[in-house]
Formats: C-alpha cells, sequence, structure tokens
C-alpha cells in the first residue's frame, strides 16, 4: 500500500518541521551526520481512514491527521 499526506497534512508537517527544526537536538546545524532520513513517516489505516503522523529522529513526534477528511 502506499500513502501519501494531504494538501493539509503536508502544510501541518512544514509547520511542524520549521517549528521543531528551532529545538530539535540531531538538526542538522548541530548534528551534521544526521543528515537525511531524519524524519519517519507513519501511516496507520483505521476503521475511518489512514491516520498520518511523522517522528523525528530525536523522538519528537506529531500527528498529521486531517480528520475533517474523514
Ligand atoms: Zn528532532
Amino acid at each position: 500500500m502506499n500513502f501519501e499526506l494531504s494538501k493539509e497534512e503536508e502544510e501541518k508537517y512544514q509547520k511542524w518541521l520549521a517549528e521543531h527544526d528551532k529545538t530539535c537536538p540531531l538538526h542538522p546545524r548541530k548534528a551534521p551526520t544526521a543528515i537525511g532520513g531524519r524524519i519517519t513517516f507513519c501511516f496507520t489505516p483505521t476503521g475511518l481512514g489512514v491516520a498520518a503522523g511523522a517522528e523525528c529522529v530525536c523522538g519528537e513526534k506529531v500527528n498529521l491527521t486531517n480528520y475533517e477528511n474523514w
């Protein structure tokens, strides 16, 4: 199965990332070796729709699910 972020979820992700980059201990600015593959996306199919989330390698997570689309 292949999942993609909706436009709203993509925007939510970009906002979260911009905020998170200010505080992330593993941001490439502070940890250049961590560049690439820093963010992992996870999609969880449920009975109502697909829940989308993203997780940074530092452990910070964000729920991107746009429940209005369900
Ligand atoms: Zn992080």
